[in-house]
């Protein structure tokens, strides 16, 4: 192929015409049976260098919780870089998404240090849920870097609900200050995702209950499930915690030689582990930070847990039943963090991460389903600031990771940390 026979790469500097093309990427995640959110990733000149949409749902399964359109356009900037390739620094690129992002887009936004201008606003999940980009979900430090980041440019038109003033940071290159959006496109934004949101939902909510679940401890050590997920974690079945959601000293050593990788892999010696019901430990990992800052511990754990359901469910030998029964939705489980969240971007992107795994309400019988054994912040300033979160993670899933209740896993992942 010669590159006259290349298709013309799009150039944007209107920012309508790019909130347009983000809603083009939406349209496509309607056909895909996934959140109808899409984004586009522009150089300061306008240039597109990818555009996305939502792949949280791929033939009726949850492909990857994480699979929002700003997580993968960043993901995507640093795969580029890893293969050589030279891209501008992430404070010159503009991430145009047909939704305000979430929390754990911001959290991954912020942390790479991109500009978002955002389509339709998102009342439930946005980090703009209050729609004055006040940002009150962010610590003082992120709020000042949100609010030189995210523009919400001005939308024109008569209709009730969709015109509305330019907040939070002006726009810049690619675009010239002061432009707006028509009201068309981002009322196609909006309905777009409205469309798709509560059936999406229940589309994916096919799981059992948790006192229909069997134990993975009691297949034979060839089962096919289980030689799945040992080939992703060996140490998997090997600890088993003395109840549901009450961790030991005995998850300690899992969790060290995780950190430990963690810190060799460009991290900051972080590791979170994944228990089922029954206590037994499902997978344990380290970040891969050095590849991408998005891809911490508990980011890797959960695309790697979704990833395995939906390998097995969608493998023949073994299939949904089985897999429903034995690995169960995530919900059901206790993640375990080495470290807690601290007030960073990458924790929100992590807290954030954690609602969109639960994909809804934790079931009442889990009360504690995040944990973690080394506190990052004061326990008492962690649980408000999850009080402050949109209303998805702070009044749905109600997002509040607590401390381990064991004396002797804390004493003995303390000293190491
Ligand atoms: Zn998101």
């Amino acid at each position: 192929m010669n590159s006259s026979s290349l298709p013309a790469r799009p150039v944007y500097t209107q920012v309508t015409h790019a909130v347009a093309r983000a809603a083009d990427m939406a349209t496509q995640a309607y056909g895909q049976g996934t959140f109808s959110v899409g984004g586009t990733l522009l150089d300061p000149l306008g240039n597109e260098l990818k555009a996305i949409h939502n792949n949280v749902v791929v033939n009726g399964l949850t492909h990857d919780p994480t699979a929002h359109g700003e997580r993968q356009l960043i993901d995507w900037y640093y795969a580029q870089l890893a293969q050589g390739i030279t891209l501008p620094p992430p404070a010159e690129m503009t991430i145009v998404t047909s939704l305000d992002p979430c929390c754990m887009c911001t959290g991954a936004i912020l942390a790479a240090g991109f500009k978002v201008v955002s389509g339709a606003f998102d009342d439930f999940a946005g980090i703009n849920y209050n729609r004055q980009a006040s940002f009150p979900s962010l610590s003082p430090g992120l709020r000042r870097q949100a609010q030189t980041r995210y523009a919400y440019p001005a939308v024109t038109g008569s209709a009730r609900g969709f015109a509305r003033p330019a907040t939070g940071t002006a726009l810049s290159a690619p675009f010239a200050a002061g432009q707006t959006v028509d009201q068309a496109d981002v009322a196609l934004c909006q309905a777009l995702f409205q469309a798709t949101v509560n059936q999406v939902k229940n589309t994916i909510n096919t799981d059992l209950a948790a006192d229909q679940l069997h134990d993975p401890a009691t297949l034979p050590a060839d089962d096919p499930l289980i030689l799945a997920l040992k080939a992703i974690d060996p140490a998997a079945l090997t600890y088993r915690a003395p109840a549901r959601g009450l961790p030991d000293a005995g998850l300690a050593p899992h969790l060290q030689a995780a950190a430990r990788v963690d810190l060799t892999q460009g991290g900051s010696g972080n590791a979170v582990a994944l228990l089922d019901p029954f206590g037994n430990l499902l997978l344990c990992m380290p970040g891969h930070e050095h590849v991408s800052p998005l891809q911490t511990a508990f980011m890797r754990l959960t695309r790697s847990y979704a990833a395995l359901r939906e390998q097995l469910i969608n493998n023949p030998a073994i299939g949904a039943e089985k897999t429903r029964r034995y690995l169960g939705h995530p919900k059901h489980g206790t993640w375990v963090f080495a470290k807690g969240p601290d007030d960073s971007a990458r924790s929100l992107m992590e807290l954030g991460a954690f609602g969109s795994t639960m994909e809804g309400a934790v079931p009442s019988e889990n009360p504690v389903p995040l944990q973690y054994v080394v506190p990052g912040m004061s326990p008492t300033a962690l649980t408000a600031w999850c009080q402050q979160l949109p209303p998805f993670y702070s009044r749905c899933v109600v997002v509040n990771p607590l401390q381990v209740q064991s004396q002797a896993l804390i004493a003995a992942m303390t000293p190491t940390l």
